[in-house]
Protein backbone atom coordinates (compact mmCIF):
# COMPACT_ATOMS: atom_id res chain seq x y z
CA UNK A 1 0.00 0.00 0.00
CA UNK A 2 1.43 2.91 -1.07
CA UNK A 3 1.38 5.82 1.79
CA UNK A 4 1.98 9.73 1.63
CA UNK A 5 2.98 11.28 5.20
CA UNK A 6 2.23 14.45 5.91
CA UNK A 7 -0.63 15.99 4.66
CA UNK A 8 -3.43 14.05 2.43
CA UNK A 9 -4.25 14.90 -1.11
CA UNK A 10 -6.79 17.78 -1.98
CA UNK A 11 -9.98 16.87 -3.59
CA UNK A 12 -10.51 20.07 -4.62
CA UNK A 13 -8.05 20.44 -7.72
CA UNK A 14 -9.77 17.44 -9.85
CA UNK A 15 -6.42 15.42 -8.76
CA UNK A 16 -9.06 12.46 -7.87
CA UNK A 17 -8.63 11.84 -4.27
CA UNK A 18 -11.73 12.97 -3.29
CA UNK A 19 -10.07 14.05 -0.20
CA UNK A 20 -10.83 17.83 1.53
CA UNK A 21 -8.27 18.57 3.98
CA UNK A 22 -9.19 20.11 7.31
CA UNK A 23 -5.98 21.79 8.27
CA UNK A 24 -3.03 19.56 8.96
CA UNK A 25 -0.65 19.79 12.09
CA UNK A 26 2.66 20.17 10.91
CA UNK A 27 4.89 17.66 12.88
CA UNK A 28 5.76 18.33 16.42
CA UNK A 29 2.97 21.07 16.94
CA UNK A 30 0.46 20.27 19.89
CA UNK A 31 -2.74 22.44 19.27
CA UNK A 32 -5.22 23.02 22.48
CA UNK A 33 -8.43 20.89 22.23
CA UNK A 34 -10.46 23.64 20.39
CA UNK A 35 -9.97 25.45 17.51
CA UNK A 36 -12.45 27.73 15.61
CA UNK A 37 -12.21 26.43 12.65
CA UNK A 38 -13.75 22.91 13.74
CA UNK A 39 -16.51 24.90 15.74
CA UNK A 40 -17.31 26.75 12.36
CA UNK A 41 -17.21 23.77 10.89
CA UNK A 42 -19.23 21.49 12.71
CA UNK A 43 -22.22 24.59 12.15
CA UNK A 44 -22.20 23.63 8.78
CA UNK A 45 -23.67 20.00 9.67
CA UNK A 46 -25.64 20.74 12.27
CA UNK A 47 -26.96 23.78 10.97
CA UNK A 48 -28.73 21.10 8.46
CA UNK A 49 -32.89 21.88 8.89
CA UNK A 50 -35.62 20.85 7.04
CA UNK A 51 -35.32 22.32 3.61
CA UNK A 52 -32.05 23.34 3.84
CA UNK A 53 -29.90 19.84 2.89
CA UNK A 54 -29.55 20.58 -0.68
CA UNK A 55 -27.80 24.07 0.38
CA UNK A 56 -24.97 22.77 2.59
CA UNK A 57 -23.03 21.91 -0.83
CA UNK A 58 -19.52 21.82 0.06
CA UNK A 59 -20.21 19.58 3.45
CA UNK A 60 -17.97 21.17 5.28
CA UNK A 61 -17.77 19.33 9.09
CA UNK A 62 -16.20 19.74 12.21
CA UNK A 63 -13.35 16.99 11.61
CA UNK A 64 -10.61 17.45 13.64
CA UNK A 65 -7.04 17.57 12.14
CA UNK A 66 -5.90 14.66 10.48
CA UNK A 67 -9.44 13.44 9.26
CA UNK A 68 -9.85 13.34 6.32
CA UNK A 69 -13.68 14.66 5.16
CA UNK A 70 -14.79 12.40 1.29
CA UNK A 71 -15.58 14.79 -0.96
CA UNK A 72 -19.05 14.07 -1.91
CA UNK A 73 -19.38 12.19 -5.38
CA UNK A 74 -15.22 12.38 -5.91
CA UNK A 75 -13.19 9.09 -6.51
CA UNK A 76 -11.82 8.37 -2.58
CA UNK A 77 -8.14 7.29 -2.63
CA UNK A 78 -8.24 5.02 0.58
CA UNK A 79 -4.77 3.89 -0.61
CA UNK A 80 -3.29 7.34 -0.50
CA UNK A 81 -4.21 7.98 3.32
CA UNK A 82 -1.47 7.43 5.51
CA UNK A 83 -3.57 4.96 7.93
CA UNK A 84 -0.61 5.82 10.58
CA UNK A 85 -0.74 9.14 10.56
CA UNK A 86 -0.51 10.86 14.17
CA UNK A 87 -0.87 14.88 13.41
CA UNK A 88 2.59 15.21 15.05
CA UNK A 89 0.48 15.02 18.51
CA UNK A 90 2.03 14.28 21.46
CA UNK A 91 0.83 10.81 23.13
CA UNK A 92 0.82 11.91 26.19
CA UNK A 93 -0.90 15.29 25.82
CA UNK A 94 -3.45 13.71 23.77
CA UNK A 95 -4.48 10.91 26.40
CA UNK A 96 -5.05 14.13 28.83
CA UNK A 97 -7.30 15.84 25.86
CA UNK A 98 -9.34 12.86 25.41
CA UNK A 99 -10.38 12.93 29.20
CA UNK A 100 -11.36 16.87 28.37
CA UNK A 101 -13.39 15.85 25.14
CA UNK A 102 -15.11 13.76 27.26
CA UNK A 103 -16.23 15.89 29.66
CA UNK A 104 -17.08 18.34 26.84
CA UNK A 105 -19.01 15.46 25.47
CA UNK A 106 -20.91 14.65 28.80
CA UNK A 107 -21.94 18.34 29.21
CA UNK A 108 -23.34 18.72 25.75
CA UNK A 109 -24.99 15.30 25.95
CA UNK A 110 -26.78 16.48 28.87
CA UNK A 111 -27.86 19.51 27.21
CA UNK A 112 -28.97 17.57 24.48
CA UNK A 113 -30.86 15.24 26.72
CA UNK A 114 -32.79 17.98 28.33
CA UNK A 115 -33.64 19.87 25.14
CA UNK A 116 -35.02 16.65 23.46
CA UNK A 117 -35.37 18.07 19.85
CA UNK A 118 -32.37 16.69 17.71
CA UNK A 119 -30.65 13.49 18.02
CA UNK A 120 -26.63 12.73 17.14
CA UNK A 121 -25.62 9.62 15.39
CA UNK A 122 -22.33 8.21 15.03
CA UNK A 123 -21.60 5.92 12.30
CA UNK A 124 -18.75 3.49 13.03
CA UNK A 125 -17.37 0.98 9.94
CA UNK A 126 -14.11 -0.75 9.50
CA UNK A 127 -12.97 -3.92 8.52
CA UNK A 128 -11.96 -6.65 10.89
CA UNK A 129 -10.10 -5.33 13.89
CA UNK A 130 -10.07 -2.01 12.85
CA UNK A 131 -10.76 -0.80 15.99
CA UNK A 132 -14.56 0.00 16.43
CA UNK A 133 -15.23 -1.55 19.83
CA UNK A 134 -12.14 -0.06 21.24
CA UNK A 135 -13.32 3.71 20.18
CA UNK A 136 -16.57 3.32 21.56
CA UNK A 137 -15.39 2.47 24.95
CA UNK A 138 -12.56 5.10 24.81
CA UNK A 139 -15.08 7.84 23.26
CA UNK A 140 -18.03 7.57 25.11
CA UNK A 141 -16.60 6.39 28.64
CA UNK A 142 -18.56 8.38 31.14
CA UNK A 143 -21.46 9.43 29.16
CA UNK A 144 -24.64 9.52 31.07
CA UNK A 145 -25.70 5.98 29.83
CA UNK A 146 -29.30 7.11 29.91
CA UNK A 147 -28.46 9.56 26.92
CA UNK A 148 -27.10 6.92 24.75
CA UNK A 149 -27.55 3.75 22.35
CA UNK A 150 -25.28 1.68 21.25
CA UNK A 151 -26.50 -0.78 18.48
CA UNK A 152 -24.11 -3.70 17.45
CA UNK A 153 -25.29 -5.22 14.11
CA UNK A 154 -24.17 -8.54 13.52
CA UNK A 155 -25.35 -11.10 10.32
CA UNK A 156 -28.71 -10.46 10.08
CA UNK A 157 -31.77 -12.83 11.49
CA UNK A 158 -34.18 -14.50 9.82
CA UNK A 159 -36.70 -11.91 10.29
CA UNK A 160 -34.19 -9.23 9.63
CA UNK A 161 -33.85 -10.74 6.31
CA UNK A 162 -37.58 -11.26 5.72
CA UNK A 163 -37.69 -7.13 5.87
CA UNK A 164 -36.59 -4.73 3.69
CA UNK A 165 -32.45 -4.61 4.15
CA UNK A 166 -32.87 -0.91 6.40
CA UNK A 167 -35.65 -2.30 8.58
CA UNK A 168 -33.24 -3.44 11.13
CA UNK A 169 -31.25 -0.07 11.54
CA UNK A 170 -33.98 2.25 10.81
CA UNK A 171 -35.37 0.58 14.68
CA UNK A 172 -32.35 1.66 15.99
CA UNK A 173 -31.32 5.14 15.18
CA UNK A 174 -31.65 7.60 18.00
CA UNK A 175 -34.74 8.92 19.21
CA UNK A 176 -35.02 13.12 20.54
CA UNK A 177 -32.48 13.97 23.00
CA UNK A 178 -30.08 11.01 22.22
CA UNK A 179 -26.58 9.92 20.92
CA UNK A 180 -26.76 7.03 18.84
CA UNK A 181 -24.11 4.64 17.91
CA UNK A 182 -24.16 2.31 15.22
CA UNK A 183 -21.41 -0.56 15.48
CA UNK A 184 -21.07 -1.62 12.16
CA UNK A 185 -24.64 0.13 10.57
CA UNK A 186 -26.41 -0.26 7.37
CA UNK A 187 -23.50 0.07 4.97
CA UNK A 188 -22.44 -3.49 5.89
CA UNK A 189 -25.45 -4.06 3.37
CA UNK A 190 -22.91 -2.77 0.66
CA UNK A 191 -19.54 -4.09 2.01
CA UNK A 192 -19.62 -7.75 3.11
CA UNK A 193 -22.83 -8.45 1.63
CA UNK A 194 -20.89 -7.36 -1.78
CA UNK A 195 -17.68 -8.73 -1.29
CA UNK A 196 -19.45 -12.05 -0.44
CA UNK A 197 -21.63 -11.97 -2.96
CA UNK A 198 -25.09 -12.36 -0.90
CA UNK A 199 -27.28 -10.75 -3.18
CA UNK A 200 -27.25 -10.23 -6.53
CA UNK A 201 -24.81 -6.85 -8.29
CA UNK A 202 -27.76 -5.29 -9.04
CA UNK A 203 -29.58 -5.23 -5.67
CA UNK A 204 -26.57 -4.18 -3.68
CA UNK A 205 -25.70 -1.30 -6.22
CA UNK A 206 -29.22 0.50 -6.03
CA UNK A 207 -28.83 0.44 -2.48
CA UNK A 208 -26.44 3.40 -2.24
CA UNK A 209 -28.99 5.73 -3.40
CA UNK A 210 -31.57 3.88 -1.09
CA UNK A 211 -28.84 4.49 1.87
CA UNK A 212 -28.31 8.29 1.02
CA UNK A 213 -32.72 9.08 0.72
CA UNK A 214 -32.78 6.96 4.23
CA UNK A 215 -30.01 9.64 5.91
CA UNK A 216 -31.30 12.42 4.39
CA UNK A 217 -34.67 11.44 5.88
CA UNK A 218 -32.83 10.79 9.18
CA UNK A 219 -31.34 14.32 8.47
CA UNK A 220 -34.74 16.26 8.09
CA UNK A 221 -35.86 14.61 11.25
CA UNK A 222 -33.19 16.16 13.16
CA UNK A 223 -30.62 13.91 13.60
CA UNK A 224 -26.80 15.18 12.65
CA UNK A 225 -24.99 11.92 11.34
CA UNK A 226 -21.20 11.64 11.94
CA UNK A 227 -19.63 8.78 10.35
CA UNK A 228 -16.38 7.17 10.77
CA UNK A 229 -14.64 4.88 8.77
CA UNK A 230 -11.49 3.71 10.51
CA UNK A 231 -8.69 2.92 8.46
CA UNK A 232 -6.05 0.76 9.46
CA UNK A 233 -2.98 -1.10 6.95
CA UNK A 234 -3.39 -4.60 6.00
CA UNK A 235 0.46 -4.81 8.36
CA UNK A 236 -1.62 -3.22 11.16
CA UNK A 237 -4.52 -5.55 10.77
CA UNK A 238 -1.66 -8.83 11.06
CA UNK A 239 0.02 -7.13 14.20
CA UNK A 240 -3.66 -7.06 15.51
CA UNK A 241 -4.55 -10.40 14.70
CA UNK A 242 -1.42 -11.64 16.17
CA UNK A 243 -2.01 -9.87 19.38
CA UNK A 244 -5.55 -11.77 19.77
CA UNK A 245 -3.78 -15.63 18.91
CA UNK A 246 -1.20 -14.56 21.58
CA UNK A 247 -2.83 -13.29 24.76
CA UNK A 248 -6.07 -15.53 25.43
CA UNK A 249 -7.24 -12.62 27.22
CA UNK A 250 -7.79 -11.57 23.54
CA UNK A 251 -9.13 -15.04 22.51
CA UNK A 252 -12.47 -14.03 22.97
CA UNK A 253 -12.62 -11.59 20.32
CA UNK A 254 -10.47 -13.93 18.39
CA UNK A 255 -12.91 -14.78 15.10
CA UNK A 256 -11.17 -17.46 13.02
CA UNK A 257 -13.64 -16.19 10.15
CA UNK A 258 -11.10 -13.06 10.10
CA UNK A 259 -8.60 -15.03 8.68
CA UNK A 260 -10.95 -15.76 6.08
CA UNK A 261 -11.71 -12.23 5.46
CA UNK A 262 -8.39 -10.52 5.46
CA UNK A 263 -7.64 -12.93 1.69
CA UNK A 264 -10.42 -10.60 0.18
CA UNK A 265 -8.58 -7.53 1.71
CA UNK A 266 -8.43 -5.97 -1.66
CA UNK A 267 -12.07 -6.19 -1.96
CA UNK A 268 -13.06 -4.60 0.63
CA UNK A 269 -11.16 -1.65 0.27
CA UNK A 270 -12.48 -1.41 -3.08
CA UNK A 271 -16.08 -2.16 -1.34
CA UNK A 272 -15.36 0.76 1.12
CA UNK A 273 -13.76 3.17 -1.31
CA UNK A 274 -17.33 2.65 -2.91
CA UNK A 275 -19.27 3.01 -0.29
CA UNK A 276 -17.28 6.35 1.21
CA UNK A 277 -17.59 8.06 -2.38
CA UNK A 278 -21.06 7.21 -2.89
CA UNK A 279 -22.44 8.22 0.14
CA UNK A 280 -20.61 10.87 1.19
CA UNK A 281 -23.31 13.84 1.21
CA UNK A 282 -23.63 17.19 2.60
CA UNK A 283 -26.34 15.66 5.49
CA UNK A 284 -23.99 12.77 5.93
CA UNK A 285 -20.58 13.27 5.18
CA UNK A 286 -17.97 10.15 5.48
CA UNK A 287 -14.91 10.85 7.92
CA UNK A 288 -11.68 8.82 7.29
CA UNK A 289 -9.65 8.20 10.48
CA UNK A 290 -5.98 7.20 10.36
CA UNK A 291 -6.74 4.46 12.50
CA UNK A 292 -3.47 2.54 13.49
CA UNK A 293 -2.22 4.41 16.00
CA UNK A 294 -5.23 4.11 18.88
CA UNK A 295 -4.46 6.97 20.93
CA UNK A 296 -4.95 9.51 17.88
CA UNK A 297 -8.03 7.64 16.74
CA UNK A 298 -9.42 7.88 19.84
CA UNK A 299 -8.70 12.02 20.35
CA UNK A 300 -9.65 12.73 16.90
CA UNK A 301 -12.83 10.96 17.48
CA UNK A 302 -13.87 12.59 20.55
CA UNK A 303 -12.50 15.91 19.43
CA UNK A 304 -14.93 15.43 16.30
CA UNK A 305 -18.28 14.58 18.53
CA UNK A 306 -17.37 17.01 21.11
CA UNK A 307 -16.84 19.90 18.36
CA UNK A 308 -20.32 18.81 16.71
CA UNK A 309 -22.42 18.94 19.89
CA UNK A 310 -21.05 22.16 20.56
CA UNK A 311 -21.89 23.27 17.43
CA UNK A 312 -25.26 21.64 17.43
CA UNK A 313 -25.46 24.00 20.83
CA UNK A 314 -28.48 22.53 22.28
CA UNK A 315 -29.61 24.24 25.36
CA UNK A 316 -31.71 23.32 28.32
CA UNK A 317 -35.64 24.06 28.19
CA UNK A 318 -37.37 27.31 29.58
CA UNK A 319 -38.30 26.79 32.99
CA UNK A 320 -41.72 27.06 34.00
CA UNK A 321 -42.30 30.94 34.69
CA UNK A 322 -42.01 32.19 38.46
CA UNK A 323 -40.16 28.55 39.61
CA UNK A 324 -38.08 30.07 41.48
CA UNK A 325 -40.59 30.99 43.63
CA UNK A 326 -42.33 28.44 44.41
CA UNK A 327 -41.89 26.54 48.11
CA UNK A 328 -41.72 23.28 48.55
CA UNK A 329 -44.75 21.88 50.90
CA UNK A 330 -43.86 20.62 53.99
P1 LIG B 1 -18.45 -8.71 14.85
O1 LIG B 1 -18.83 -7.28 14.62
O2 LIG B 1 -16.98 -8.94 14.78
O3 LIG B 1 -19.07 -9.28 16.07
O4 LIG B 1 -19.03 -9.55 13.63
C1 LIG B 1 -20.28 -9.37 13.13
C2 LIG B 1 -20.35 -10.07 11.79
O5 LIG B 1 -21.63 -9.82 11.22
C3 LIG B 1 -19.32 -9.60 10.80
O6 LIG B 1 -18.67 -10.69 10.21
C4 LIG B 1 -20.14 -8.86 9.77
O7 LIG B 1 -19.60 -8.93 8.49
C5 LIG B 1 -21.47 -9.57 9.86
N1 LIG B 1 -22.56 -8.75 9.37
C6 LIG B 1 -22.99 -7.57 9.87
N2 LIG B 1 -23.99 -7.07 9.14
C7 LIG B 1 -24.21 -7.96 8.13
C8 LIG B 1 -25.12 -8.00 7.04
N3 LIG B 1 -26.02 -7.02 6.82
N4 LIG B 1 -25.06 -9.08 6.22
C9 LIG B 1 -24.17 -10.06 6.44
N5 LIG B 1 -23.28 -10.07 7.45
C10 LIG B 1 -23.30 -9.03 8.29
MG1 LIG C 1 -15.17 -9.77 14.50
Amino acid sequence: MSKKHGKHKSGQSGDGAGVTEPSGLSHGQVRPPSTSLWVHAADEIAGVAPGSVEAHGSGAVAAAPGIAVVAPGTPFDLAGVDTAADGGLDKDWTKEALREERARIDALQERLYAERRRSLLLVFQAIDTGGKDGTIRAVLKGVNPQGCTVASFKVPSAEELDHDFLWRYHARTPGRGMIGVFNRSHYEDVLVVRVKGLVPDAVWRARYGLINDFERLLAESGTTILKFFLHISKDEQRRRLEARIANPEKHWKFDPADLVERKSWDSYQEAFADALTRCSTPHAPWLVVPADKKWFRNYVIAKTVADTLAAMDPHFPDAAKDIADLVVPD
